[in-house]
């Protein structure tokens, strides 16, 4: 297993329930790394950015929408296999089908305020995290 990076995003229905430091304990405890972390509230552009893979889909307007609805907290994570690895801890995208003891499970609401977003492979989170971060902002 190699040392990743996978870039988290701890969304607006996280963080105006309080929870960023309970979700970086869930973190912290399956052994990756928060290398890099800044609280910021998105535009409307920006976030159709971030998510243009989705423009096609239906849910895509709705989705903008929310991530634009209040701060966000992005992350850069560091650890052995950590893209598969956060996505372990996030759970399903849905929370009713999640695991017992993830990071939807225990603290989203539905499958859109789903709490986190991590990056999904390789290529997107070499993307992901250039998207929020520069060289400078980061050390492992
Ligand atoms: P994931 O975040 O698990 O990688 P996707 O990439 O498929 O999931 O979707 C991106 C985000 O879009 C989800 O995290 C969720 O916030 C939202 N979303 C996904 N599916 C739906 C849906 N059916 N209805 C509303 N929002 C959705
Ligand atoms: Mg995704």
């Amino acid at each position: 297993m190699a040392v990743e990076r996978t870039l988290s995003i701890i969304k607006p229905d996280a963080t105006e329930r309080n929870l960023t430091g309970k979700i970086n304990s869930y973190i912290e405890a399956a052994g990756l790394r928060i290398i890099a972390q800044k609280r910021i509230q998105l535009t409307l552009n920006q976030a159709e950015a971030f998510y243009a893979v989705h423009k096609e889909r239906s849910f895509f307007g709705e989705l903008v929408d929310f991530m634009i609805s209040g701060p966000v907290v992005v992350q850069i994570l560091e650890g052995e296999n950590a893209i598969a690895t956060y996505r372990e801890v996030m759970g399903a995208t849905n929370p009713a089908n999640a695991t017992d003891g993830t990071i939807r499970k225990d603290f989203a609401i539905d499958v859109q305020n789903n709490s986190v977003h991590g990056s999904d492979a390789p290529e997107t989170a070499a993307l992901e995290t250039a998207f929020f971060f520069s060289g400078i902002e980061i050390t492992g």
